[in-house]
């Protein structure tokens, strides 16, 4: 997978970083390779071979696997009936309430309709897949309630990027290296990868530009989205077990992908005109009397099939992804508790750290609350409640006495949190 555009000498051929952010750029005839290149070609090598791996890890490119090397898949997926399902999610993922029901049932349909395909009674009548397509903000739990629904079930799981994609043919990566990064988590059983979960974030950013649907070619956009078809369907496809490019004396493993389930997600930035446009109304300036029953606030909630085809993404597609999800807005109420309730909610991870040094770690209600606003302000979504806790309680973390902590106690109020943030980069982020 050499990338597009970074031939130079200064970079390394295979990931593009450039020599100053890498420790050793090896020179070869007319390519060069850095450190960690070398170490994930090693690996790849000695997997290739059935040699033992010298202590790295399963991890490539954008792969991002939940459980890395295993064979702890079960063999067959129950499906878990939709409440047992949501209860689940609900440990994990505050809020959503719509999309976490109507994703429990999409992902119970989809074993459902496995175990009736295993049962082999299957009579005329074809259930079809139902892949899902979630819309929503960055940071509003996409990407963390595919990871749960996998965790719960125990199957393979791997996230991919869409924008890494580019139409065979082009530099870059090819559609069907999502499926090496599925069997990659799965230790190469393809039978366990065949009844995995692919979540394909970023898939907004593959959108036909629609002002030239087909004057030129559209390397990143159409033909990328064309090339998913097929996979999306349920088809037999050859797959580069080790990703990045087919080349013609590469082995390939043929994975059926009838019964992976896809979920694709993206934000969708600006759907909301078109959804607008659809029911009617418009986003400035609207007619109080004719919009009264809708929602202004948080127009996703209607989004359709119809809204995402004029988005960008071709029609082909969007019907291979029946079931559509929307993830409403994360507000400070929300913010506050995906702060402090999940199982493993931020505060919670951060209280450990502190519980490991001795210290009890206090946030008042009001220091949640700041956290909260703030994050909203900046719009980072729940991603930037990270942010803002590391820019408050660095020093703490650094030298908590110093700090003030008392009785092996240290509460962090809202006026604290304010001096803290106020000292920091992140501060200087103006709300947009
Ligand atoms: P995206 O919608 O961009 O895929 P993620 O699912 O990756 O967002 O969320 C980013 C971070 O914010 C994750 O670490 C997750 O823990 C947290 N988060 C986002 N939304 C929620 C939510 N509704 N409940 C709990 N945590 C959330």
């Amino acid at each position: 997978m050499i990338k597009k555009g970074k031939t130079s000498q200064n970079n390394c051929s295979f990931c593009g970083r450039g020599k100053d952010d890498v420790m050793i750029l090896i020179s070869g005839m007319d390519a060069q390779i850095c450190e960690s290149c070398t170490e994930k070609a090693a690996e790849m090598v000695h997997h290739h071979l059935g040699t033992p791996v010298g202590g790295g890890t399963a991890e490539t490119g954008n792969y991002e696997g939940d459980g890395g090397y295993s064979t702890k898949y079960r063999s067959k997926v129950k499906p878990v009936q939709p409440a047992e399902m949501k209860a689940f999610l609900d440990k994990y993922v505050i809020g959503q309430d719509d999309a976490k029901r109507i994703l429990s049932v999409a992902v119970y349909n989809h074993y459902k309709r496995l175990q009736y395909i295993e049962s082999g009674v299957q009579n005329e009548v074809e259930i079809e897949k139902s892949n899902v397509l979630f819309v929503g903000q960055t940071g509003t739990g996409k990407t963390l309630m595919a990871k749960t629904i996998a965790k719960q079930l125990n199957v393979p799981f791997t996230i991919v990027d869409a924008t890494v994609f580019t139409e065979a043919g082009y530099v870059g990566e090819d559609v069907e290296s999502i499926l090496a990064r599925l069997l990659q988590v799965c230790d190469y059983d393809v039978e366990a990868a065949e009844r995995g979960i692919v979540y394909i974030d970023e898939i907004d950013k593959i959108a036909r530009k629609q002002d030239n649907p087909s004057i030129t070619r559209d390397v990143s956009g159409e033909g990328v989205q064309q090339g998913m078809l097929k996979m999306l369907e349920g088809a037999e496809v050859l797959v580069p077990p080790q990703g990045g490019r087919k080349h013609p004396e590469q082995k390939m493993l043929k994975v059926n992908t009838q019964n992976i389930l896809f979920i694709c997600g993206g934000a969708f930035d600006g759907i909301e005109k078109n959804i607008a446009r659809r029911v009617n109304t418009q986003v400035i300036g609207y007619n109080k009397q004719q919009t009264e029953k809708i929602d202004k606030e948080n127009l996703l909630q209607y989004v359709s099939h119809q809204d995402v085809k004029s988005f960008g993404l071709i029609p082909e597609l969007v019907g291979r992804l029946p079931v559509i999800v929307h993830l409403d807005p994360l507000d400070t109420e929300t913010l506050r508790e995906i702060l402090t309730k999940p199982q493993n909610a931020l505060l919670k991870q951060y209280q450990q750290l502190f519980t490991m040094e001795g210290i009890q770690l206090e946030l008042t209600e009001d220091a949640v609350e700041f956290i909260a606003e703030k994050a909203l302000e900046y719009k980072l979504g729940a991603r930037g409640l990270r942010s803002l806790c590391e820019a408050i309680l660095t020093d703490a973390m650094f030298d908590v006495r110093a700090e003030g902590a008392k009785d092996n106690k240290f509460i962090v109020d809202r006026a604290y949190s304010e001096e803290k943030l106020s000292k920091s980069r992140i501060s200087k982020l103006k709300a947009a």
